[in-house]
């Protein structure tokens, strides 16, 4: 047992100071990583405290990349970083809302179970939150349980999450709990100092609502100087020893090692009094190399929609990545809002120039021709394609008008008055009137077809994937796109759900109804994202098709 004395949880708790998106889900999971490496056993939650009780009825342009869990949780992007650098797969309620926690108390009160009382934040609301965090430490013989506080501090939102957490440390104790906060240290872009005095705003904000920080992150562009280092400690009240780092990295998963060689694991470890083992770093730093290695450059185009937004589709972005490093592949990404291929469709033409086509998830219609035309494109030109659920379906659309002669074919999600719905809404979804969780979700088994090159890829008949849709391929035109040359090879184990669909005559062209980029983590790419990069990079070398694993 690596924990001197009782064996119990520990809690760690991460605020952020002066902007948000400064990266506290990146140093979340990379504390957690350093205390993975030392041998203990944790788990992370996010609280997101705005009122949707999930980020599923989100834009990604209000929100960024809807994160989809095993257990069908539609949740925040963080949760994707904890996953992947954690690897393990978090169930959905570790992401807590103020939706949930007000429906909670409300229906508890509903029920009468306040009969009698003034029901209020404090504690009512207070009392929900603790409880949705200790439900998570007693689940499993977690060492830590590291908790992110969404949004920043002085958030009239993040007032309640705050209270809870300073009362969790009067609830557990000082020597169990341990405040981080990180804030951004900018660089003054013409003295060219860095300016700690934003972040002494922030811990002084953390003060008022009684929290004292005993970790303080500086998020800064480069790596802080030690007289900077010193005056944080000054006016945060801490050691200096207690002051750390997160500078801008080439590649995220270096940060763990950062932060841990400055000395915050070790530090982490002392404070919460555990006697953990000697961190061992090897398989991370095999990971973290083979990205560095990764050097035979690959051009990607993403076309889709929300691309203004890097963060809309952060899990592709990453599975990308993983995928180039295990073949050597240093993959950019170009990312390409479809709706100008539909003002002016020969801009389609600019495609030509990279090494491969993705097509992303989405919904609605804005954009969707141009998602079209981009498929099609792909498919002529014989360019390498993946596409991935919305990409899937619009390519299998591009099929039925260009090679199957149904010319006004169509998704019905797109056009309902289509004469050919090649894409249909699915049964079940007919009578549903909430639009909240309510599409298909989650990790669904899919049966691999053998001889087909996702079988050579996935190397097995069943695999369980995941998955966020409402639409599926219509089955009144299986035959057709059959017919035409595009083979099923994935199906819903009940043969009734295209799973995954390819084209045996092109160079590399499949596209998937469920995202695998959800599953994909540094050191273990998706097979399919792996598949559609190494094809990519033996295109672009004049190769013939890879045999994949065959
Ligand atoms: N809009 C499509 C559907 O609901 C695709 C969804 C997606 O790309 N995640 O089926």
């Amino acid at each position: 047992m690596p924990i001197k004395g009782q064996a119990l949880t520990r809690y760690i708790f991460v605020t952020g100071g002066v902007l948000s998106s400064v990266g506290k889900g990146l140093v979340i999971a990379s504390l957690g990583k350093m205390l993975q490496v030392r041998g203990l056993k944790v788990t992370a939650i996010k609280i997101d405290p705005y009122l949707n009780v999930d980020c599923g009825t989100m834009n990604p342009y209000q929100h960024g990349e809807v994160f989809v869990t095993e257990d069908g949780g539609e949740i925040d992007l963080d949760m994707g970083h904890y996953e992947r650098f954690l690897d393990m797969d978090l169930p959905k309620d570790q992401n807590v809302t103020t939706g949930q926690i007000y429906w909670t108390v409300i229906d508890r009160e509903r029920r009468g179970d306040y009969l009698g009382r003034c029901v209020q934040i404090v504690p009512h609301i207070t009392d929900e939150i603790k409880r949705r965090i200790y439900r998570v430490a007693d689940r499993a013989p977690y060492d830590v349980v590291l908790t992110e506080i969404g949004g920043t501090v002085g958030d009239i939102e993040g007032l309640p999450y705050l209270e809870a957490v300073r009362q969790i440390r009067l609830e557990k104790g000082f020597e169990n709990t341990v405040y981080v906060h990180v804030a951004l240290v900018p660089v003054h872009d013409i003295t060219g100092e860095e300016k700690t005095k934003p972040l002494q705003h922030s811990v002084n904000e953390l003060r008022r609502i009684g929290i004292q920080p005993d970790i303080i992150v500086a998020r800064c562009s480069r790596m802080i100087g030690s007289d900077a280092k010193a005056k944080i400690a000054l006016f945060g009240t801490i050691s200096g020893e207690a002051v750390y780092c997160s500078p801008n990295v080439k590649c995220v998963y270096e940060l763990p090692l950062i932060l841990d060689a400055e000395g915050t694991g070790d530090y982490l470890c002392r404070r919460l009094g555990i006697e953990a083992q000697k961190p061992d770093w090897n398989p991370w730093k095999t990971v973290v190399q083979s990205f560095a290695d990764a050097s035979q450059p690959v051009m990607i185009a993403l076309c889709g929609k929300y691309t203004s937004l890097t963060d809309s589709y952060i899990s592709i972005n990453e599975a990308l990545t993983h995928a180039g490093a295990a073949c050597g592949a240093k993959v950019k990404i170009d990312w390409i809002e479809t709706e100008a291929f539909e003002e002016e469709p020969s801009t389609v033409e600019r495609l030509s120039s990279y090494d491969g086509l993705l097509v992303t998830p989405g919904f609605g219609s804005r954009g969707t021709e141009g998602y079209i035309l981009a498929a099609n494109h792909a498919r002529v030109r014989d360019m390498p394609y993946l596409g991935i659920c919305f990409g899937f379906q619009l390519a299998i659309v591009a099929f039925a008008r260009h090679v199957c002669g149904l010319t006004e074919a169509s998704s019905a999600e797109v056009n309902p008055e289509t004469p050919d719905p090649v894409l249909d809404l699915m049964p079940e979804q007919r009578e549903l009137t909430y639009k909240g969780a309510t599409m298909r979700l989650g990790a669904h088994d899919v049966s691999i077809k053998r001889d087909t090159i996702a079988y050579r890829l996935y190397r097995s008949e069943t695999i369980r994937e995941r998955h966020r849709h409402r639409w599926e391929v219509n089955p009144a035109y299986w035959n057709i796109l059959q017919s035409h040359g595009m083979v099923f090879s994935g199906l819903s184990p009940d043969g009734r759900r295209v799973e995954v669909f390819e084209l045996p005559s092109s160079y590399f062209y499949m596209g998937t109804q469920f995202h695998p980029e959800f599953k994909s983590r540094p050191g273990r790419p998706d097979p399919a994202y792996y598949g559609f990069v190494k094809a990519c990079l033996e295109k672009k070398a004049g190769r013939p098709r890879p045999q994949f694993y065959a």
